[in-house]
């Protein structure tokens, strides 16, 4: 290391000619600002011993309580103490003690320009949230919740594209990886909402802690701050320490003396100072180590690789390169030129929907759309949608008594199988490339290539159905919902519904029925729950509860344009406190009555419905 820093010491104090991304080259002084590494690292850089906080002379003993927070330990002190060596053995060690540190001889930052070590200490949201905090919370609720439970419960949650099922459950899972941690993380509310703890106590506690402990994490990784969001991350702390001694009650705990749960309190802090903490997460670059040495390595003859591996990521650099600058030139004909700065971007890349070019199934019989898919008021719908369409200023009641002269002249329909949401992966090494962020499954029950039965699966969606100035509809959406307003008028800000049926209607329907043209080429039949401007929110998951929407005994549905479909999202059932087992992951939207919301199955929707 103090090899490879030595050319800092000089161009942190005189300066070294950098050239930027804009071409432009400038005198700077580059230094060590920041230290990026796992607790380990850390500890050996900051000359710590194990059990301390690498930042703060916070106390072993009281490391884990919320006020151990303090100012970080003085780096100029400590260099003192590090060049007391010259004075003997026996000085330097008495040194080093009295200043809180390993006597260690040769420190590779101690003569960088303006080094201040425990100010470059960064948050680590891999080793600190998913393989520190989260790790030892659900090891704790595995003891108070029971195995046999928790892991009844993983197999019975209703499949989405953000969710992985543990069908075997999480207890058999051994050296957990941050993308596991990061998968349970998405359900692990469910498995402790309602949940009988034993002696009877009250579960309020434990899943308030759980709600906290998710919501710092999924804060944390936002990739913008405001004074808000600080403030939703501080309350989220605090809760934390507010609920967290149920596993003290409980008996899996006797203190919270954890290093990396203390650290976390300094989160904020480094947050103010560095910017937010995905700049420093060392998952990335983890992950770049697939797109920069496997793919690298894979394009070579595996004789002699450096070379060829240096040769194909300076290509790959060129290319891309090349690749932003006809963007921008396009940009730039475009008049949206690079340096106007534009609002602040969302939280997460734009999504948009996808769907296949062809249908999945041409000519299915209606037959088979009300009882394979499970569309059963499917006529009755489609000619409300109809009437509706050609007559937007038509009451309900209106609709319906059009409805009923309206004549179906087709018996067959093409029918799609899935929506996709892409998105851009920002941090990818192009990129430009699209990547599939979400996606909606609408699939009856079918045998797969081995002739194995695979259970139908309708996924639930988020659907915008209201222009309220909150909701984010604009544009053609708010168009398409002032025409169907009479008939939606039941579901207010964002509504939940099951997606039965994905279809398009014949070009001879549309001729007949819409002679001024028909801009909706897909159309989806839903089963609707609660909408979520009148869900109750649960007081200790801060979840919506929803259920389905009935009248008169039946469901309610209806026939909306594909383009109203916003995301996915996944619904768990409220088990109660303890799991029914004739459910199962396929049939439990059916048998369940009463659901919960889960926000936490994606930042997207974590960001838009928190
Ligand atoms: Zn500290």
């Amino acid at each position: 290391m103090q090899f490879i820093v030595k050319p800092l010491e000089r161009a942190g104090k005189e300066g070294i000619i950098l050239s930027s991304g804009d071409g432009a080259t400038r005198r700077c002084f580059p230094i060590l600002a920041a230290y990026v590494g796992d607790y380990p690292e850390q500890t050996l850089v900051g000359l710590t011993k194990k059990g301390e906080c690498p930042i703060c002379p916070a106390p072993r003993n009281e490391i884990g309580n919320r006020e151990s927070i303090l100012e970080p330990r003085d780096t100029d002190k400590v260099i003192e103490a590090l060049n007391s060596i010259d004075k003997g053995a026996a000085e330097f060690t008495k040194a080093c003690a009295s200043a809180g540190i390993k006597p260690v001889q040769c420190v590779f930052w101690k003569n960088l320009p303006f080094v201040d070590i425990y100010r470059s200490i960064t948050p680590d949201i891999l080793h600190q949230l998913y393989q520190g905090l989260l790790k030892h919370l659900i090891s704790w609720v595995r003891a108070v919740c029971g195995d046999a439970e928790i892991d009844a419960r993983c197999r019975r949650f209703p499949p989405n594209h953000n969710i992985r099922l543990f069908m075997n459950g999480i207890s058999h899972l051994s050296r957990v990886t941050g993308t596991e941690h990061d998968q349970i993380s998405r359900f692990l509310l469910a498995l402790v909402t309602d949940i009988r703890l034993p002696g009877g106590q009250s579960n309020a506690r434990l899943v308030r802690t759980v709600r906290a402990v998710l919501d710092f994490i999924y804060l944390a990784r936002y990739p913008i701050h405001t004074s808000e969001t600080l403030a939703q991350m501080d309350d989220a702390l605090q809760a934390f320490h507010d609920n967290r001694d149920i596993f003290i009650s409980l008996g899996v705990r006797t203190h919270f003396n954890i290093p990396k749960l203390h650290n976390i309190g300094h989160y904020l802090e480094l947050i103010e100072l560095f910017g937010t903490a995905d700049n420093f997460n060392t998952e990335y670059t983890e992950r770049l180590h697939i797109d920069m040495a496997k793919e690298a390595y894979a394009s070579t003859n595996f004789k002699d690789e450096f070379p060829q591996m240096t040769l194909w990521l300076g290509r790959k650099e060129r290319m891309m390169q090349h690749q932003k600058y006809i963007r921008r030139r396009l940009e730039t004909s475009l008049n949206t030129p690079l340096h106007v700065q534009k609002p602040l971007p969302s939280l997460i890349p734009e999504r948009r929907q996808r769907m296949t070019k062809h249908p999945t199934h041409r000519a299915v019989p209606l037959n088979d759309i009300h009882n394979k898919y499970g569309a059963t008021h499917f006529v009755p719908a489609l000619s409300r949608f109809i009437a509706q369409y050609q007559n937007p200023e038509y009451s309900k009641a209106q609709v319906e008594t059009a409805s009923h002269s309206i004549h179906i002249p087709f018996n067959k329909l093409s029918v799609f199988h899935r929506i996709k949401f892409v998105s851009y992966d920002v941090y990818a090494l192009n990129p430009l490339d699209e990547v599939v962020v979400d996606s909606i499954h609408v699939n009856p029950v079918h045998l797969d290539k081995y002739r194995k039965v695979v259970p139908a699966r309708f996924d639930t969606a988020i659907i915008n159905v209201a222009p309220d100035n909150n909701s984010g509809v604009q544009g053609a959406s708010r168009q398409v919902f002032m025409i169907f307003k009479s008939q939606l008028s039941f579901l207010i800000g964002l509504g939940v519904g099951q997606i039965r049926c994905i279809f398009t209607l014949p070009s001879m329907a549309v001729g007949l029925w819409f002679p001024g043209g028909f801009p909706h080429q897909h159309l989806a039949y839903v089963e609707w729950f609660t909408p979520l401007s009148r869900a109750p929110v649960d007081r200790n998951t801060k979840l919506f509860k929803v259920s389905r929407l009935v009248t008169q005994g039946e469901r309610r549905v209806s026939i909306i344009p594909v383009s109203l479909i916003r995301s996915s999202v996944h619904l768990f059932p409220k088990f109660g406190p303890q799991v029914p087992t004739s459910w199962s992951s396929s049939t439990v939207l059916e048998y369940a009555t009463s659901f919960y919301v889960n926000a936490l199955s994606d930042r997207f929707l974590y960001s838009t419905i928190y």
